[in-house]
């Protein structure tokens, strides 16, 4: 068993497959709210990789100047209606990434390690997802887009809601993005990969990485030892 352990799991592309869908009804509220078409979609290129700061940042680009609260909202407000008309229209757009549900359950029933998700999206957006794919029964504390701009200040924050859990002997950190790997080095925490972008991660130095979650017990096993000797 060991002691106390933390998975902060990312969740676009690393719980749920909704990679597609969430960036087609960013773009479209975009659109609908403010009239903006545009190419400019490599969130790479952002100085924020989260909704908190890719939205502004595009509206600055845009009209040249910076952008409102309130547009930021509106924004906001739209993305999540069109998600959730997404949602029934195309529920196969929200699916989980293979084996997330197992292996969920598999960590719930382990006393010694705890979850919470740390999201770029959106608090509204994030739960709607997790809804979607039927992950909400995990009940999992969460970090989101509302609580920072900055993915590390997510991160962060989402290790807070562990807090009570604590101490922990090792925290690793899973994700999809090459972004998910920098916030994991910047805390010195364990990492773990997943998903099409699996060759950038290995690429960047991750040693775990996997093309979805069906093999519970190899993912249980890199998730303990990326969590040896990172402590929060
Ligand atoms: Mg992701």
């Amino acid at each position: 068993m060991g002691g106390n352990k933390l998975a902060v799991f990312d969740l676009d592309g690393t719980l749920a497959d909704t990679l597609r869908v969430d960036h087609r009804c960013f773009i479209d509220a975009f659109q609908i709210e403010h009239g903006i078409d545009f190419t400019d979609d490599d969130w790479a290129t952002y100085q924020h990789t989260t909704d908190s700061g890719i939205a502004p940042e595009v509206i600055e680009r845009y009209f040249g100047r910076p952008a409102k609260a309130e547009e930021v909202e509106r924004h906001k407000r739209r993305f999540v209606v069109l998600l959730e008309e997404a949602g029934r229209a195309e529920p196969e757009g929200f699916r989980e990434v293979a084996g997330a549900t197992a292996l969920l359950a598999e960590l719930e029933a382990r006393p010694d390690w705890h979850v919470v998700v740390a999201t770029g999206s959106w608090r509204d957006s994030a739960l709607l997802k997790l809804r979607l794919a039927g992950l909400d029964r995990f009940d999992l504390p969460l970090a989101s887009a509302d609580d920072g701009e900055a993915r590390e200040e997510i991160v962060a924050h989402g290790v807070s809601l562990a807090d009570g859990k604590g101490p922990f002997e090792g925290v690793v950190l899973i994700g999809d993005k090459l972004w998910d790997l920098a916030a994991a080095n910047h805390y010195g925490f364990g990492f773990v990969g997943v998903g099409p972008g699996r060759e950038n991660l290995a690429e960047a130095g991750a040693s775990r990485v996997f093309d979805d979650w069906c093999s519970t017990g190899t993912v249980l096993f890199a998730l303990t030892e990326e969590a040896a000797g990172c402590a929060a």
